[in-house]
């Protein structure tokens, strides 16, 4: 199966049932939300093939949990979070301080920190990466806060670059 076939949906087969359509239309939603467009098809026996595309980069899977796997690799969707002392090595050699995005306060990053990754829903906004220090990271206020904080942000570096 080729990939022109996999773009045209009316040949989407009567083979497939409405458990595994509802599962692709979900796991489509999913990549759009990183960015990502997913088309799939199916033959005759009722094979599915899954397309995922992004600019000039496609990828063929031929299960949807095979998909799944991938956009999991991606980071999607929405809001991961990870414990800073993981990937603080990434972030910082030193102890410089970070802002919190939930209090605004410059503090130095420590284990107890949050990585929050920001993927908007607007594919013309950027996504963000974020810290919440640990105080924030217990209240769910805080954490609600910190969203809408990069929400904002997100959405003003879009209009700034238009
Ligand atoms: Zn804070």
């Amino acid at each position: 199966m080729n990939k022109q076939q996999c773009s045209i949906e009316p040949r989407q087969s009567a083979m497939v049932d409405t458990a595994t359509r509802k599962a692709l239309a979900t796991l489509q939603a999913e990549f759009a939300l990183t960015g990502h467009a997913m088309t799939w098809c199916a033959d005759d026996d009722g094979l599915i093939t899954i397309l995922v595309s992004r600019w000039v980069f496609a990828r063929e899977f031929d299960s949807i949990e095979q998909a799944r796997a991938f956009l999991r690799q991606i980071g999607g969707p929405m809001n991961d979070i990870t414990e800073i002392n993981r990937v603080r090595a990434a972030l910082h050699a030193d102890d410089r301080p970070a802002r919190c995005w939930g209090c605004f306060q410059m503090r130095a990053p420590a284990p107890g920190w949050l990585v929050c990754s920001y993927k908007p829903h607007n594919p013309a906004h950027p996504s963000l990466v974020y810290l919440v220090c640990p105080k924030c990271a217990k209240s769910q206020k805080a954490m609600r806060g910190a969203r809408r904080a990069i929400e904002t942000k997100a959405r003003s570096i879009a209009e700034a670059a238009r």
